[in-house]
């Protein structure tokens, strides 16, 4: 199973994503986390990342195709993988069309994960005062950035792979389980 969780910050992509592993035995694909880690590291990619992160503009397409395209070769994803967070613009979905071309593989399904901004912004409020790693992006400012990048830059794709005919929508505003039940209903069809 290969899929794409598309939604904004705070529709439950990761959470859901989680559950996905579990359930199907194949691995979640975070270019957020995997973002985190390089900037944790210390590496020259996430010290180049972290300043434009923090402000909750998007990391560059080249960098984050890179990602992706290395960790596309990694033994785990000859099963499948969960895309979350990626892609993000129209520019690395079509290198990640490229990408799968190349490698022979083909999407099963993008899951949208819809949800009201209000709760986007409650939700995401919430998760910044409970966990106890700070995130630089989880504050009311830059949550309104990502949340406005996201409507500009990502959300076209929606319409992207309409087209593809790829696009199942999922209301993130439902209990966990039920999204999750409503997610797995969506992709065996
Ligand atoms: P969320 O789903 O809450 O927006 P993510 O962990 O997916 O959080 O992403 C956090 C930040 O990491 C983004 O705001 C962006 O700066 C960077 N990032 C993650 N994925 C991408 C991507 N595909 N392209 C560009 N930047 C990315």
């Amino acid at each position: 199973m290969r899929l794409i969780l598309l939604g904004p910050p705070g529709a439950g992509k990761g959470t859901q994503a989680q559950i996905l592993v579990e359930a199907y035995g194949i691995p979640q694909l975070s270019t957020g986390d995997i973002l985190r880690s390089a900037i944790a590291a210390r590496t020259p990619m996430g010290l180049a990342a972290k300043e434009v992160m923090d402000r909750g503009d998007l990391v560059s397409d080249d960098i984050v195709n890179g990602i992706v395209s290395e960790r596309l070769d990694a033994e785990d994803c000859k099963v499948g993988f969960i895309l979350d967070g990626f892609p993000r613009t129209i520019a690395q979905a079509e290198a990640l069309d490229q990408m799968l071309a190349e490698k022979g593989m083909a999407l099963d399904a993008v899951v949208e994960i819809t949800a009201d901004a209000d709760v986007l912004v409650r939700r995401i409020t919430k998760r910044a005062r409970e966990s106890g790693v700070a995130r630089g992006d989880d504050n009311q400012e830059v949550l309104r950035k990502r949340l406005n990048v996201y409507r500009e830059l990502t959300e076209p794709l929606v319409e992207y792979y309409q087209h593809k005919r790829l696009v199942r929508t999922v209301d993130g505003m439902q209990p966990i389980e039920d999204v999750t039940a409503a997610i797995r209903r969506a992709v065996h069809n």
